[in-house]
């Protein structure tokens, strides 16, 4: 039997055919996708990976976006952005969260329960997806040490639940990255606090990461892990890279290990200028500098 082409198949649920990536990403960068759906609800995400399973179509799961390259030659198959998929229950102490909830609503609604402990993400720019699967973290906190579970579903379309141990979770890392799993909903275990000092302490972040981090441009965050025993933005800025031009993307004046997009950037751009960083401090300090953001996607094709 003929299989329908995947947005026919679901006339019920968003999908855009060939929609450029860059209207999604934080650097406004990003080739398109072949088709880029918006399911709302678990159900949804189950049936779209299902299908795409049975019609061979790939699948990449995309949620703020605010950790990615996408190459400028696009994604094929299907691309799932989660945002729609977002809801927030509290019970007890504990915040439950769908995966496309964005962790900034996350910890305003902890807060305006008075629970504290995810006060550390409260500039975070990511989904609470990208979140568990990054292991974010900022100012001392990390996600792991808040959340206790996450329900997954497995690339064979299974539903499970992973516990804080399956979820290994390590310097921006978790299992998330090694099984391809789909992050559906996380549940974060928080302590009872005071409402006002867990906002002040939320307020003071902000101000830091306000003053710190080049928030009024588009960009990917901090570009590179911290490499151990050394600081990556010092050690762009004596290399003498910070303001370094690259197309339209640059190393920003503000914040050494930000790229910003200062003028109609391409992935290429950032890629280029990335790999530029790399090879410079390779060579002057010796120091492999690991990229934190995730690149996914295909290289262009050139045209001649
Ligand atoms: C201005 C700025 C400041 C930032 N500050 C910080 C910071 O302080 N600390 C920090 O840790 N990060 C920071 N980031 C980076 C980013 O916000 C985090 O890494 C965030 O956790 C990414 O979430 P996301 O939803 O945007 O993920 P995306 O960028 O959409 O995706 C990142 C990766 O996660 C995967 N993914 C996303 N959702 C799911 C899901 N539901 N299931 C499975 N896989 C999924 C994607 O496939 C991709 O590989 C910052 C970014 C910006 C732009």
């Amino acid at each position: 039997m003929m299989m329908a082409d995947i947005a026919t198949a679901f006339p019920a649920i968003k999908i855009l055919r060939d929609e450029p990536l860059a209207h999604y990403t934080h650097t406004k960068t990003g080739g398109p996708a072949d088709y880029l759906a918006f399911p709302t609800n678990v159900q949804e995400t189950k049936s779209l990976l299902a299908y795409a399973n049975q019609i061979s179509l790939p699948v990449t799961v995309v949620g703020n976006a605010s950790n990615l390259i996408v190459r400028d030659g696009g994604i094929r198959g299907l691309v799932m952005i989660l945002t729609q998929m977002a809801a927030i229950t509290t019970a007890g102490n504990t915040v439950t969260a769908e995966a496309g909830a964005a962790l900034i609503t996350t910890t305003q609604v902890a807060q305006a329960h008075a629970l504290s402990g995810l006060e550390f993400a409260a500039g975070i720019p990511g989904s609470v997806g990208g979140a568990i699967f990054m292991n974010a973290g900022a100012y001392g906190g990390e996600i792991s040490t808040v959340a206790v579970a996450a329900e997954v579903l497995t690339p064979e379309g299974e539903i499970r639940t992973l516990n804080q141990t399956e979820l290994d979770f390590g310097y921006r890392h978790s299992s998330i990255q090694d099984y391809h799993d789909i992050v559906l909903t996380a549940t974060f275990a928080l302590t009872p606090g005071d409402g006002a000092a867990i906002q002040a302490q939320m307020d003071d972040l902000n101000a830091r990461r306000a003053a710190k981090q080049p928030l009024e441009l588009p960009s990917c965050g901090s570009v590179f892990k911290r490499p151990v025993g050394h600081y990556t933005g010092q050690l762009i800025q004596e290399a003498g890279l910070q303001g370094l031009k690259w197309g339209g993307a640059q190393v920003s004046t503000k914040h050494a290990g930000f790229i910003v997009n200062i003028d109609h950037a391409t992935a290429t751009d950032y890629l280029e200028l990335i790999h530029h960083i790399q090879a410079v401090i390779l060579e002057k300090d010796g120091v492999t500098l690991e990229t934190e953001v995730r690149i996914i996607g295909e290289e262009p094709t050139t045209q001649k």
